[in-house]
């Protein structure tokens, strides 16, 4: 393989790599704001100027390409002048807000400035003034003076969501970034231009002026919008959802997200409409109770039915572990047949880029874990038939507003003798329940999502439920970590009365005299990958950060 060397560091690259490229693969960051590893090469910041031996003037690393034999310096005195200039150049006219940024805490300006710059400005002239509040769009809001012209967010646009909405105007130091003439930057894609801004002059609209970065934890989990199952980033303060944010995934979502995702995955975490403890229903009035009451109730009321009189529904929201639990119980209490869950396709809200005709996360998980009819059971719409013929009397359903889908669901609904909703948020469904049974939120708790692609992945709680918090009490920060998240994130804020659906269900078959009796999402887990060949061989530490694809799926895509 050729070489180069960079800094005394003689490193392998492959043809065809650029100096930044190569040194980037090898662990050598050399600074760069234009240049971005998923995008055309721009070559205007400057930042990236090295030295390189035998070539007359300084090169910029992001459009040089490696050639063996090369010897690159990017701590020569020659190359931290030209940085340093260029830092000082682009600081100009730079309006130095950083304490009223969003991006403080996360900008690479203030990160180079701190690294790179002088420390001190020689200009003293006027500054040039620009828009500060435009709204280039409905999700983002552009700050003139903050733009270092970069072209990231143009580029993207362009060859990422593939829509040509944003152009430089103006020359020189006036130059600004416009959308076209009519137009409105509202591609599905446009908030991931905030995540590539290396300033703060792209900020969004929802997340304006709401937290700090410093005092906010991360978790890295996976968005539910979708089958895509984009990795994400989950960032807490006082226990509330405050953004999410892509996580490289090149399997998955490379560095982006839609803005759907980013925005309505998280805000029913927070609401206040969340079950909070369980609800039962006495004489037509609803009446809160402790969570061992609900179960306890469900399980005594559980037990007038039998065979086909009850059908459980499951739930593609849920998790493999849920779902599975969810299964066994069906099977164990009442050798149920009639089980299956609810399908949510649009084949209008689709592209090529990341977003899913399944609005659900985990359908193929749900379907593979044992939610499908036994032989002779019923699908979905045939327990809804059933239920209105009165044939079907008692229902479960979990993580599911089944309701809202369709007035004849519901109508449906309302003929039932029993129904137990296991459920995140109050909604239509749990309106017409008779045990309403509280369940975490996939922010609330461990668990594994298979995306359409067959790539099993991680989801790791970054909000505390009361439950979590006892348990939580006396653990050590290194096991704390392994939550994913900062404790200092759950110091303050609301705390929910809820548990994980495996969980709830598992206490039911204990209060029914059964068998399942999990403590941890893990040991949920662990059974599956033991008696589901499609799992084998897996567990929490191997599917890691980036998820792995079962063995099935790999066997059709080398097929194809
Ligand atoms: S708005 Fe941000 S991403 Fe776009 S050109 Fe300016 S600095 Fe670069
Ligand atoms: S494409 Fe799907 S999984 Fe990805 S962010 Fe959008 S809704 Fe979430």
């Amino acid at each position: 393989m050729p070489k180069i060397t960079v800094d005394g560091q003689e490193i392998e690259f492959k043809q065809g790599q650029t100096v930044i490229e190569a040194a980037r693969e090898n662990g050598i960051d050399i600074p760069h704001f234009c240049w971005h590893p998923s995008l055309s090469v721009s070559g205007n910041c400057r930042v990236c100027l090295v030295e390189i031996e035998k070539m007359p003037k300084l090169a910029i690393a992001c459009s040089t390409f490696a050639a063996d034999g090369m010897v690159v310096h990017t701590k020569s005195e020659k190359t931290l002048q030209a940085r340093n200039a260029v830092m000082e150049f682009l600081l100009i006219n730079h309006p130095l807000d950083c304490p009223i940024c969003d991006e403080a805490g996360e900008c690479k300006l203030q990160e180079y400035a701190f690294k790179h710059g002088y420390g001190e400005s020689r200009f003293d002239e006027m500054k040039n003034r620009k828009d500060k509040r435009v709204a280039l769009g409905p999700r983002i809001m552009f700050d003139g003076e903050r733009c270092i012209s970069c072209s990231r967010c143009i580029r993207f646009s362009d060859e990422i969501a593939k829509q040509n909405q944003l152009t430089f105007v103006q020359r020189g130091d006036r130059v600004t970034i416009k959308t076209f003439p009519g137009e409105e930057f509202d591609n599905p894609y446009t908030l991931n231009t905030v995540d590539i801004c290396p300033v703060g002059a792209l900020t969004s609209r929802d997340f304006r002026f709401k937290a700090r970065v410093w005092d906010m934890s991360s978790t890295k989990t996976i968005c539910p919008g979708c089958a895509r199952g984009c990795n994400i980033d989950m960032w807490v303060r006082n226990n509330e959802i405050m953004r999410l944010t892509p996580r490289e995934n090149p399997e998955v979502n490379d560095y982006w997200m839609c803005d759907w995702g980013r925005l309505n995955t998280f805000k029913f975490v927070n609401a206040e409409n969340r079950i909070d403890g369980a609800i039962i229903k006495e004489n037509g009035e609803l009446k809160n109770v402790s969570i061992e009451e609900g179960i306890n109730t469900a399980a005594k009321e559980l037990k007038k039915y039998k065979g086909n009189e009850i059908a459980f529904i499951g739930s593609a929201f849920a998790t493999c572990e849920d779902n599975y639990a969810f299964a066994q119980f069906a099977k164990e209490q009442f050798s149920a047949n009639n089980i299956d869950f609810a399908r949510y396709i649009n084949e209008d809200d689709q592209d090529d880029i990341l977003i899913r005709a399944d609005k659900t996360p985990n359908s193929w998980g749900a379907e593979n874990t044992g939610i499908k009819p036994g032989s002779n059971g019923l699908n979905f719409s045939g327990i809804i038939e059933e239920i209105k013929k009165q044939k079907i009397k008692a229902l479960v359903v979990m993580e599911d507003n089944i309701a809202a889908t369709d007035s004849e669901i519901e109508a449906a609904l309302k003929k039932l003798e029993l129904l137990i909703v296991l459920a995140v948020n109050e909604n239509e469904t749990t309106k017409l329940a008779h045990i309403v049974l509280p369940a975490s939120a996939y922010a609330e708790k461990n668990g594994t999502f298979v995306n359409f692609e067959g790539r099993i992945q991680r989801i790791r709680p970054a909000v505390v439920t009361e439950e979590m918090e006892r348990s939580l009490e006396g653990m050590s920060m290194s096991r704390l970590d392994k939550f994913g998240t900062k404790y200092d994130a759950w110091a303050n804020g609301k705390r929910v009365n809820a548990k994980p659906s495996w969980q709830i269900i598992s206490m039911l078959s204990q209060k029914l005299g059964g068998k399942l009796n999990y403590q941890m999402a893990e040991d949920v887990f662990d059974e599956i990958a033991k008696t589901n060949k499609e799992f084998k061989g897996l567990d929490y530490d191997v599917i890691g950060e980036q998820g792995v694809q079962l063995e099935s799926f790999k066997k059709v895509t080398e097929t194809v």
